[in-house]
């Protein structure tokens, strides 16, 4: 249940990210590495509270999964993120904001990317201003790479860091199952090792036909083949478990499976809700995952909630 809003704040809910396909360059000069990926927003929501504060104060508080390792300082992607709208926008502004999380942290899932959208939406809200979503998704760009993509959500193409945004043609209401791991993964190790495995030489990286056909006409059987995720193989090194997760998932029925984005997040993708169930039931039942959950795809980005 949600609890009541304060009378004074606004309420956003925002997404989780997964990566169907997410295919990765060199590295860049700026140490960052050409991506072309295909984000999906699922049906795992944050929800984050803006409520006034005195100019100059901007606040966190963090409860729900994870809650503990998420820090609330000024590194918290959500302060950030109403820090720098107030500069742009509203320098007599400050905001005290609170985050429940579902969305596990540094699961692959961007739910620190999610937060920042989440508190550029109900910042902009709660200080009445007018923006545009071009203005808001250029303080999400400058935020990190997959913050515009919570802002929008649905199925979209990402390049450049995955910020730059093109939405995806794509049909139909796919049926995920999710297994979060026992720890998360950090993603600058993940590329690291991505790159020591010998990374990509040859840009620019795309995503295959299949992948795109396939959500175009809303196929799931053939979506689930052309799941793909270049981190993939670095993940399994640094979290062997995660082999065994992939097979359970695929021996129980799944279309599909993949790491999401760095992980260790794996997303099956079922072909029903039905399938989706008894897949959640029986991985649940391995024990080689912390916790399963379903989510559905696409749903949109952060949004204010009445
Ligand atoms: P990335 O977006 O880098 O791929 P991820 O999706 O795997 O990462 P996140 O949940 O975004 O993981 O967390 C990455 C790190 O971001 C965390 O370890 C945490 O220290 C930091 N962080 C900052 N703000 C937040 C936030 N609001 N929620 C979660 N993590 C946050």
């Amino acid at each position: 249940m949600v609890a009541a809003l304060p009378p004074t704040g606004v309420r956003v809910r925002v997404p989780a990210k997964i990566n169907l396909a997410l295919k990765v360059g060199p590295p860049r000069p700026d140490g960052f590495h050409p991506l072309a990926t295909v984000f999906h927003a699922i049906s795992l929501y944050d929800d984050l509270v803006a409520e006034p504060a005195p100019a100059g104060e901007f606040t966190v508080t963090v409860s729900g999964e994870d809650a503990e390792l998420v820090p609330t300082d000024d590194s918290n992607l959500a302060i950030r993120a109403a820090r720098r709208l107030a500069e742009a926008y509203a320098p007599a502004e400050g905001v005290r904001l609170s985050i429940k999380k579902a969305i596990p942290v540094a699961g692959g899932l961007a739910g620190g990317s999610a937060d920042g959208a989440a508190a550029l939406v109900a910042c902009a809200a709660l200080w009445a201003l007018d923006l545009e979503q071009e203005e808001l998704l250029a303080i999400a760009a400058e935020l990190g790479s997959d913050v515009p993509f919570a802002l929008v959500g649905g199925t979209a193409i990402g390049s450049g860091r995955g910020e730059q945004l093109v939405p995806a043609l794509a049909r139909g209401c796919y049926h995920w199952v999710l297994a979060f791991g026992t720890e998360g993964l950090s993603t600058p190790k993940v590329y690291g090792l991505y790159d020591e495995l010998g990374g990509r030489t040859a840009p620019p990286p795309t995503v295959a036909d299949e992948l795109m056909n396939a959500l175009r006409a809303g196929d799931a059987a053939a979506l689930g083949e052309s799941l793909d995720n270049d981190l993939q193989p670095a993940a399994l090194t640094l979290r062997p478990v995660l082999r065994r997760v992939l097979d359970a998932g695929l021996d129980f029925g799944a279309l599909g499976a993949v790491v999401s984005g760095s992980g260790p997040t794996v997303a099956f993708l079922a072909g029903s809700e039905s399938a989706a169930i008894e897949l959640s039931v029986a991985l649940s039942a391995e024990g080689i995952c912390r916790s399963v959950r379903r989510a559905v795809g696409p749903v949109h980005g952060a949004r204010v909630v009445t």
